[in-house]
């Protein structure tokens, strides 16, 4: 049974991934929104929750690339959801499909 919504892994390309949403009840209280790859085992983030204090500190702004648990994302954009509490979300910023290589991006640098 997967729940991945067409999501696919940024390092290794596999769809098989497990999808954890934001706020749903689970066995753990789920801040982060995130995928998990079955084939590789990357962790792959969509949404973060962060203080002010963390987004000054990370210089997280919409447009910038930062890099959270090793990997490079870049940021969509930041909503206010509480009194000091931002969800960020992200995008994978690598190569995507670095193992996939041809699917030519064209930006190539
Ligand atoms: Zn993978």
């Amino acid at each position: 049974m997967t729940l991945s919504g067409g999501r696919i892994c940024p390092d290794c390309g596999s769809d098989r991934v497990d999808f954890v949403q934001r706020g749903l009840a689970g066995p753990i209280n789920a801040t982060d929104q995130y995928y998990r790859c079955h084939a590789c085992g990357r962790v792959t983030y969509e949404i973060v929750t962060r203080t002010s204090r963390e987004l000054r500190a990370g210089r997280i702004e919409p447009g910038r690339v930062i890099r959270t648990a090793g990997h490079s994302y870049s940021v969509r954009r930041i909503l206010k959801i509480g009194l000091d509490e931002y969800l960020v979300y992200l995008r994978p910023a690598e190569d995507p499909f670095p193992r996939l290589r041809r699917q030519g991006q064209g930006q190539e640098r």
